[in-house]
């Protein structure tokens, strides 16, 4: 295209429409965080830019029920981050046991194995979790550098128990990696209580905030592990030696902060610590029994046994005869609502329904119980209302 031709590219501003995210994520942002995001950016090395830097890590540290100093948003998504702990503990030959109880215990496969890692992978169908039983096993059989468990696996629903897991770790020099994405501030969770030596999360699913941002905490054992590692860490973005110098004292420039980002986050954080974190994971909890004695009242089955349903996202099976996809498009072209599709070994076996974050709420729970209620017959009969 010449340099003339620039009307051609003149499209009209942007109009999208209000959805309700009640997918696997993003979810909706909270006004509040998107009225704080659109403030200017300051530089990232100002002053009140460093004191909101201090704000945001205070508040992970409590998200998470943490002491560790070096917690810090990663400047990209929930998988920036989680590449992150991998990045900064695992070297090249080191042993490390992935459980892997659905798609995202695959991705951290897959990561470890490109940064040199002997992967292990212990694995439990989709819809089941691991026991402790079979993570002892392996790690007295592999006795790997690291550990790494999705607490909160969003392509099953399942929630993985920790219990008896860190002092696993801690007893054969471990360390316990946990993917925290769809539990932080939703599933009740307290880091260091767990013994838990590094996790990371993202903005956009139990937070309120857009994506973009990365929760990301190392304990002290990560962080020894770190500083006595034999070679440089094969990511320099994502390298913590070098990122420590921008967030802690010496406050030298790294990569320029994502600073509107931070602002939501920071927002999106306070509206946390206004409602406190015990009654955030209650709220989920309430909210998504009431989806899901909705759902059995119409005839639905959830995926997940109640032992391991999250409270943040739930696994819905597609009755014989409808087809999944075609219901989710629907609902989203005429409705303006998302549900996820299943993913993986679940791909057109369930739907997936997020109530994270703000959207987790009883208005919101009663309108997916009636868009169900309206519009399933019309799939059940395989007549696809389109
Ligand atoms: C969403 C998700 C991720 C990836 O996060 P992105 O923000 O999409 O990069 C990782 N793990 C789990 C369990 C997730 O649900």
């Amino acid at each position: 295209m010449s340099v003339n031709e620039a009307h051609r590219l003149r499209l009209d501003p942007i109009a999208t429409p209000d959805r309700l995210l009640l997918g696997p994520g993003p979810s909706n942002a909270d006004p509040r965080v998107l009225q704080a995001i659109a403030r200017p950016p300051l530089s990232h090395l100002d002053p009140l830019y460093l004191e909101l830097m201090n704000e945001v890590q205070e508040m992970l540290r409590y998200a998470w029920q943490t002491d560790n100093r070096f917690t810090i948003p990663v400047s990209g998504t929930g998988s920036a981050a989680m590449e992150a702990t991998i990045a900064n503990t695992v070297e090249p030959g080191e042993t490390v046991v992935v459980g892997v109880i659905g798609y995202f215990g695959k991705r951290l496969v897959d990561m470890c194995g490109r940064y040199g890692a002997k992967v292990v992978e212990v694995s439990a169908p989709w819809g089941e979790a691991l026991s402790l039983d079979t993570l002892t096993q392996a790690v007295e059989q592999h006795k790997p550098a690291v550990l790494a468990l999705v607490h909160a696996e969003t392509s099953t629903g399942v929630q993985q128990p920790l219990d008896g897991i860190g002092d696993l770790c801690r007893a054969h020099d471990c360390l316990l990696l946990l993917d925290t994405v769809t539990s932080l501030g939703g599933v009740p969770l307290k880091l260091d209580e767990a013994k838990v030596d590094l996790a990371y999360s993202c903005s956009q699913k139990g937070l309120s905030c857009p994506p973009g941002l990365g929760p990301f905490t190392m304990g002290p054992r990560a962080e020894e592990k770190l500083d006595r590692r034999s070679g440089k860490v094969p990511n320099w973005y994502l390298d913590m030696s070098g990122l420590k110098s921008y967030w802690g004292s010496q406050r030298t420039y790294h990569h320029t902060a994502p600073v509107n980002m931070n602002y939501g986050l920071r927002e999106a954080l306070r509206l946390l610590c206004e409602e406190g974190l015990e009654n955030s994971w209650a709220r989920h909890r309430r909210n998504s029994e009431e989806l899901w004695a909705g759902l059995e009242r119409m005839g639905l089955e959830l995926h997940v046994p109640l032992s391991h349903r999250l409270p943040t996202l739930t696994t819905v099976k597609i009755p014989d005869g409808v087809d999944g996809k075609a219901f989710a498009t629907h609902l989203l072209n005429k409705h303006g609502v998302e549900i996820g599709n299943g993913l993986g070994d679940l791909a057109g076996r369930v739907w997936r329904v997020g109530l994270m974050g703000t959207n987790s709420k009883p208005e919101n729970v009663e309108r997916l119980l009636n868009l169900l209620d309206l519009e399933l017959p019309a799939f059940r009969q395989g007549s696809a209302a389109a």
